[in-house]
Parts: C-alpha cells; structure tokens; sequence
C-alpha cells in the first residue's frame, strides 16, 4: 500500500469527527490494492469487521469472497472499503451526519486508488454515492458512468443472505461487472465506456438517466 494510502488510514483509525469512535473497537479503512482497477464499496463494518478491523471478513464477505470468485476475480484483486469506516451500535443503518463526516475519507481513497470501476453494495452506499438515480431495486445491475468510472450498483450481499430469491440478480449483477471489465481489456476504454453508459433498464421499467448527477466523490 503506498505510503499516502497508509497515512491516509492512520488518520482513519484515529478519527473522532462523530461519535461511532466511543463504541468501535476500531476503525476499518480498507484492504486491497492501490492503484486497483475495481473499488468496492459497502455500508460500514458490522461485528466482525469491528473485531479483526478488516471489511466484509463475516457471513456477508464470505458471500462477496464467492461472487467474486464466479466471476474470475479475488479479494487480493480490489480494495474494499465501506461509507462508514466504523461500526454502528448493534449495526443500525448508517445516520446523516456519520455519513458526512466519513465521506471525504472515501473520497480521499477513491482518488489514490484510481479505480476504473466501482462496485456500490446496497442501498446507503447507492444513496450516498449516487444520490437521486433510483432504489437500489431499480437502478442494480446497471452501469453509471461518472468522469469516465463506471459505478456499478449492486444489492448487498448481506440482503441476498437474509432474501435467498435476491442471490440470482447479485449473481447476474456480478456477471454485468464481468462483461464490463472484459469489453475494457477489448476495447479502447472510450468505446467500452460508450457502450456501457447506454441505458440499461429492467424489465418493464426505465433506464437510470446516465450522467443525471455529479458523482459527490469527485
Ligand atoms: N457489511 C458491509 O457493508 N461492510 C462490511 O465491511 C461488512 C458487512
């Protein structure tokens, strides 16, 4: 991990800007690579991310772990990070103002590691980093393209553990992240970008307007 990403971290695992820092264990940065090609972004730590300080080490990232490896690629491969760096008493849904304050810290990580595309977990990451393009329902599975990155909406992992009829749309989102990644090695990256910006509705409902908002993260 380069040096700026570390330092970046340090501050992290010492932040008190609100007041998860009274209840975490720890902070949980990220892991991965940086530069990376792909960024993946949850909700925030749950019990054993608070406990070993790594993100999705649980049930839900055991789940991750496999979807991955459906589709070629490891946890060694991406950095993995949350909106919230620390975890949420009894891991309630993340507040406004815990948001804000950890949000540049993502917007920080987002620029060091460069990635070309970015997959968002579930509905607070959607709402945070994509605000106003539609539910989690609607919009998952279909590729934003912001500045040239491809933000790619998923339903959480932990939601397809909880509703087991929500693991084939993760998986057949998994699979659109597939395709992207393989039309960016075949194609000049303006071409893929072009292809993959079109709409991409659901069935029977409109597509997301493309570039209908400025990514907040940059
Ligand atoms: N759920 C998340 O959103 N992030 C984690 O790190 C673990 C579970």
């Amino acid at each position: 991990m380069p040096p700026e990403l570390q330092q970046l971290h340090a501050r992290i695992r010492a932040c008190t800007l609100c007041g998860l820092h009274a209840t975490r264990t720890q902070a949980v940065p990220g892991t991965g690579p940086s530069p990376a090609e792909i960024m993946i972004v949850g909700e925030a730590p749950g019990f054993n991310e608070d406990v070993q300080g790594q993100p999705f080490v649980g049930a839900a990232g055991k789940l991750l772990d496999t979807l991955l490896a459906q589709i070629g690629l490891s946890r060694q491969q991406v950095f993995i990070t949350n909106v919230l760096k620390c975890r949420p008493p009894q891991n309630r849904d993340p507040m406004p103002n815990e948001a804000e304050a950890c949000l540049p810290y993502l917007r920080q990580q987002f620029a060091l590691v460069r990635p070309k595309a970015v997959l968002i977990l579930g509905r607070h990451a959607l709402e945070r980093m994509l605000p106003g393009v539609g539910t989690i329902s609607r919009v998952h599975g279909q590729i934003f393209m912001r500045s040239g990155v491809a933000f790619m909406p998923c339903y959480h992992p932990a939601a397809a553990l909880h509703n087991g009829g929500l693991l084939s749309d993760l998986q057949h989102d998994f699979d659109r992240v597939r395709q992207y990644l393989d039309r960016l090695l075949v194609e000049p990256p303006g071409e893929a970008q072009a292809a993959a910006a079109e709409p991409q509705p659901q069935a029977g409902e409109p597509a997301a307007e493309p570039e209908a908002e400025q990514l907040p993260l940059i």
